[in-house]
């Protein structure tokens, strides 16, 4: 028996963004709105999306000594996730500077901080954490080390789940332990390069053959792609139609998603539909975490 559906091992980022009539050039200064700050970060963003959804989630980090990193720990909490894995200290918590123009177009400074600071030692110090989670997501927001640790402290039977974001090249013991791994069709390109065909079922392909067990590629509101090593089987499901307002978050909401399904048994098909019915109600609001529907919400759509 497991005490967390799925534990994250991830990012955690203050996202501070000032809306502006014009992002500003070399050496220019531009006047803009009030500043406004929000809890991000991929990892954060995907432990606070499967809470909403009502998962047991726990979030492995690392924030600063400094406000951002108690407004990621009130935010985590006030979610439902446990932060007993969120360490503090050694360095500012990792920060986006974000500038939008009303176009929407963006300009984006990340200062990593405590994010570059979370360490394979971090991963061995919270084994119990491992050993009590049945499903362990991660992303690239953090060094690569420490995804490789994470992957070398699954529990025996324990699932993972990776998000290549941003995309980097990856050590072939992490991508044989994704089971699945989950791309967008900019990172399924950056992986697979100039070798990448015309076809998402092209990209799936190819990306099994570098080693994971099973592919998700998610295709935006065209839904995603599921392809499993064991089978060479491809299913697509569909998201369902909305009018999209902001994409910020889709990719995480449809990771948790995913990952909290799997945590309970579905089937890798099953949890993928589930999860872009989350990604599309994600999308019809503001914001990233605050744009993460609850489970009736999904349900009753
Ligand atoms: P990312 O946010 O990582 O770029 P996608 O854009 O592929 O990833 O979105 C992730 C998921 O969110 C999709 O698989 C889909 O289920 C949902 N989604 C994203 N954009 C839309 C949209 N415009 N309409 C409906 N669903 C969407």
């Amino acid at each position: 028996m497991y005490d967390y559906d799925l534990l994250v091992v991830g990012s955690a980022n203050a996202d501070l963004v000032i809306g502006v009539d014009r992002r500003p050039g070399p050496g220019e200064t531009v006047l803009g709105s009030d500043l406004a700050v929000h809890p991000g970060g991929k990892g954060a963003n995907q432990a606070v999306a499967a809470a909403r959804l009502g998962a047991r989630a726990a979030l492995l980090a690392r924030v600063g000594d400094d406000g951002h990193g108690r407004l990621l720990l009130d935010s985590q909490r006030a979610a439902g996730v446990d932060t007993v894995g969120m360490l503090v200290g050694g360095a500012p918590t990792g920060v986006a500077l974000i500038t939008v123009d009303p176009s929407g177009d963006n300009s984006i400074v990340v200062s990593p901080g405590a994010n570059a600071r979370l360490t394979p030692q971090d991963v061995r110090a919270a084994a119990s954490l491992f050993q009590a989670s049945r499903v362990v997501s991660a992303q690239l927001e953090i060094p690569l080390e420490t995804v490789v640790e994470t992957v070398r402290s699954l529990a025996f039977d324990s699932r993972f789940v990776l998000n290549p974001s941003p995309p980097g090249p990856l050590p072939a013991e992490v991508l044989a332990a994704c089971d699945p791994l989950i791309v967008n069709e900019h990172e399924a390109r950056f992986l697979l390069g100039a070798s990448a065909g015309p076809a998402p079922e092209d990209w799936a392909r190819a990306l099994l053959l570098r080693g994971p067990r099973s592919v998700v590629i998610t295709l935006g509101a065209a839904g995603a792609l599921v392809a499993s090593g064991s089978t060479s089987s491809f299913v697509r499901v569909e998201s369902p139609r909305v009018d999209a307002v902001d994409t910020t978050g889709a990719g995480d909401a449809f990771t948790a998603a995913l990952a909290w399904r799997l945590s309970r048994g579905e089937t890798l098909t099953e949890a993928a539909a589930f999860a872009a019915r989350v990604g599309a109600a994600a999308v019809t609001r503001q914001g990233a975490q605050e744009s993460f529907p609850t489970a009736e919400e999904v349900f009753a759509r």
